[in-house]
């Protein structure tokens, strides 16, 4: 049994069954024995790779959108540039390295890093090492400047509650003890608002903390000025499990190895939706928007000179990170501006 199972056990002896959000909350982000906490979880030897440690180019063409954003709000000579979730913090390395070809830009970003973890923190500080850093417990920390933020795979790390359809009443999934070990199942519920229609048995999750975080994002532009970009694998609306835990690039069981193993659920980008307030808000899949903004030009540009294979493996990285059967089409590219602003680029 994990530490952090042992505290899971005795919380749920004293206050009964846990709610799932309680549950992914205190695996991913306990202060001893969360996952984030403890671990360095990222990268091909890591639990799972994501978009930026899968290949400079994403980083890059972020960086490129961000200061297309930049342009486009006035080219502030002071504003705030955040990351939710950094990880490794290679995402806004990769960020400021293309920035260094606009230089009013580069001077301009006053870099934050929005973070739980101690141990990220410290990789963080190491990738960004060239810059000053500042580390925000929350949106609401920033000043008045204009905002430019981004996050990738922060979202799915936030807790979500799910509820499961019995005939005609909605039930919540709640963490019991069951003959000594833990198990899912199902208790009352105070939450009242549910999808119509939905059939026996369906299962409805909600995440109130993801949708709490889009909407400060949202005020933050609408009163600052600004611009968002966020990617996340998820869906718009529907219903279904999508809790899932893994380690080593393969799943396992939710509730075993509590703290040990990552939990994420899919973003569901309707729900964000409703919480953009007065900015506008765009949508697209991460392959979309990455062959729109160029990640094909950009793929020639670094294979030239280069040998075969590096091209080669340059190519498996335009392929991974859009391809419809890799994370093209189940990972989204969220934008938010403020109202009345063109369209961004790639969307
Ligand atoms: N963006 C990085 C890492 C994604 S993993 C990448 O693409 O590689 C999720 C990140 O969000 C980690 O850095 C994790 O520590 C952080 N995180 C998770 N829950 C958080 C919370 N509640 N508040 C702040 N950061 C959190």
């Amino acid at each position: 049994m994990t530490p952090l199972e042992a505290l899971i056990r005795s919380e749920i002896e004293t206050q009964g069954p846990m709610r799932m959000d309680r549950y992914m909350d205190l695996c991913l982000t306990h202060p001893e024995h969360g996952y984030y906490t403890t671990g360095t979880p990222f990268g091909a030897a890591g639990d799972f790779i994501t978009a930026p440690e899968i290949h400079q180019m994403f980083g890059e063409l972020v960086g490129v959108w961000l200061i297309h954003m930049w342009q486009e709000i006035g080219q502030p000579d002071d504003f705030e540039l955040i990351e939710l979730g950094p990880g490794r913090g290679t995402l806004m390395a990769d960020v400021m390295r293309v920035a260094q070809a606009v230089p009013a830009f580069h001077s301009a970003a006053k870099i934050n890093l929005l973070e739980t973890s101690s141990q990220l923190r410290k990789l963080q500080k190491a990738s960004l090492q060239n810059f000053d850093v500042t580390w925000v417990d929350q949106i609401s920390d920033l000043s008045d400047r204009p905002t430019l933020l981004i996050a990738n795979e922060f979202f799915d790390a936030l807790p979500v509650r799910q509820f499961q359809k019995i005939g005609d009443v909605w039930l919540e999934r709640l963490v019991k003890l069951k003959n000594g070990d833990l198990s899912v199942g199902l208790g009352k519920t105070t939450e009242t608002v549910f999808p119509v229609p939905a059939s026996d048995g369906a299962i409805f999750e909600r995440s109130t903390a993801r949708e709490v975080v889009l909407a400060q994002i949202a005020d933050e532009i609408a009163s600052n000025d600004g611009a968002a970009l966020i990617f996340d694998y998820g869906d718009v609306g529907g219903l279904g499990d999508t809790l899932q835990a893994v380690a080593d690039h393969s799943p396992v069981p939710i509730l075993e190895r509590s703290g040990e193993v990552d939990l994420t659920s899919h973003v569901d980008f309707a729900a964000l939706g409703r919480q953009i307030g007065d900015c506008a808000g765009h949508l697209t899949t991460q392959g979309q928007f990455l062959k729109s903004i160029g990640i094909d030009a950009r793929a020639d540009a670094l294979g030239q000179g280069k040998s075969a294979s590096e091209q080669e493996e340059t190519a498996r990285a335009v392929q991974r990170l859009t391809g419809e059967t890799a994370m093209g089409t189940l990972f989204k590219a969220m934008a938010l501006t403020r109202n009345g602003r063109p369209t961004p680029p790639g969307f």
